[in-house]
């Protein structure tokens, strides 16, 4: 790993020593404390909501959007069909049954087209989902005034998967303000990080007061411990939320770090036919989490895993797109609904899309690097 440039890795600022010593000073090492409650406070207004609670990681942010929609084996739940894993397994933790929800290939997020198709579907049967989680990929909000509007037309509750877009803007308020419930995430691959870490917020005080109570193994009002429902142990050290505090006094840095990455790159290979991008729709700005370049092989005589080993063999490290769920094992047989009638976006997006590396401590020089050995390779192919 020496000398390679990372896809992503973590970058820890200055004041983040401080809020840890202020917690060791204090002796709040234990769960609970004042850098959590502060982290949460910070976090809510950031996202534009009332309340937020922190977890052990977005994973667990998504299980309790879902354990707090009373969520039950055999529920349907929609979600974004191209996606990291983690916006799917809670699904499967509840034993409730995932519909993947294709990709529109404007900002590569769910595509209104193919779930209103099965939501008409689904209310003629009468077996409508209990939710609909959609992600906001690398960084770019999907199209929600479209899904909300068909959301709330046939009642169905919104979580946003917003773990990589922390930071952007859809309709000028922040990502993650909009549906029902939204998940964050602070692994140490994101825009910011606690090292591993995420959280749920709401508007809905009553949701977010549920969910701290089941991340915190269920404990009934009494004074001897007595508990009634299944629940976790997810909440965020009062530690680790410290780290939270300081990274997040630098998120807008951290953001614009990344965009500007996006602006070099797409600069940088501008004169190059076939090389495309993510798009940001109108209103929206997205967090630029990671660039991924899009590959026209019309015009590009190369897989994208033909840039990944050369590059590689630079000491530059780059990782094909998600995978969509619908072409993994752990998803045969699951239901997937193309954008259109006949035609499926995400496995052309997975197949075409290479991710660039983005950190945002990444040096001009490093990415000069970069954006010249993805020259010579796309002029030589
Ligand atoms: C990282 C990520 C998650 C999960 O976050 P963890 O904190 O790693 O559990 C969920 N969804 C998406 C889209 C992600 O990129």
């Amino acid at each position: 790993m020496e000398g390679m440039i990372l896809l992503s890795p973590p970058h820890i600022g200055m004041a983040e020593m401080d809020y840890i010593h202020e917690a060791f000073a204090d002796n709040w090492v234990a769960p609970a404390g004042p850098n959590l409650e502060a982290f949460e406070h910070r976090l809510a207004e950031v996202s534009g909501r009332k309340s937020a609670l922190a977890l052990s990681s977005g994973t667990a942010a998504l299980h309790l959007a879902l354990r707090v929609l009373d969520t039950v084996p055999g529920d349907r739940v929609y979600v974004s069909d191209l996606t990291f894993v983690a916006s799917l397994q809670p699904i499967l933790y509840e034993h409730a049954v995932p519909v993947l929800i294709d990709a529109e290939p404007v900002s590569w997020n769910m595509s209104p087209l193919a779930l209103e198709r099965q939501l008409v579907l689904d209310a003629q049967a009468g077996n409508l989902p209990k939710a609909i989680v959609v992600v906001h990929l690398y960084g770019q909000s999907a199209d929600m005034a479209a899904i909300l509007q068909l959301a709330n037309r046939y009642g169905v509750p919104v979580i946003e998967d917003a773990a990589e877009s922390l930071g952007a803007t859809y309709q000028n308020r922040p990502s993650g303000s909009h549906g029902l419930l939204s998940a964050f995430s602070f692994n140490g691959n994101k825009i910011i990080t606690t090292s591993g870490g995420g959280a749920l917020v709401s508007d809905r005080n009553d949701l977010i007061d549920r969910a701290r109570i089941l991340a915190t193994q269920g404990r009934d009002q009494a004074d001897h411990y007595q508990h009634s429902q299944i629940a976790y142990n997810y909440r965020m050290s009062n530690v680790l939320a410290g780290i939270g505090r300081g990274q997040l006094d630098l998120l807008p840095d951290r953001v614009a770090a990344r965009q500007g990455v996006f602006r070099r790159y797409r600069d940088g290979l501008a004169d190059i036919p076939g090389i495309g991008f993510q798009s940001d729709p109108e209103n929206s700005i997205g967090s630029r989490w990671l660039t991924v370049i899009d590959l026209n092989p019309d015009l590009i005589d190369l897989h994208p895993y033909q840039f990944m080993r050369s590059l590689r063999a630079q000491g530059i490290e780059t990782r094909p797109a998600w995978k969509p769920m619908h072409m993994q094992p752990l998803c045969q047989g699951m239901r997937f609904v193309p954008h259109t009638g006949s035609d499926a976006v995400a496995p052309g997006l997975f197949l075409r899309s290479l991710c660039l590396p983005s950190g945002s401590a990444m040096s001009t020089a490093a990415q000069d690097r970069i954006i010249d050995a993805v020259r010579l390779i796309a002029q030589e192919g």
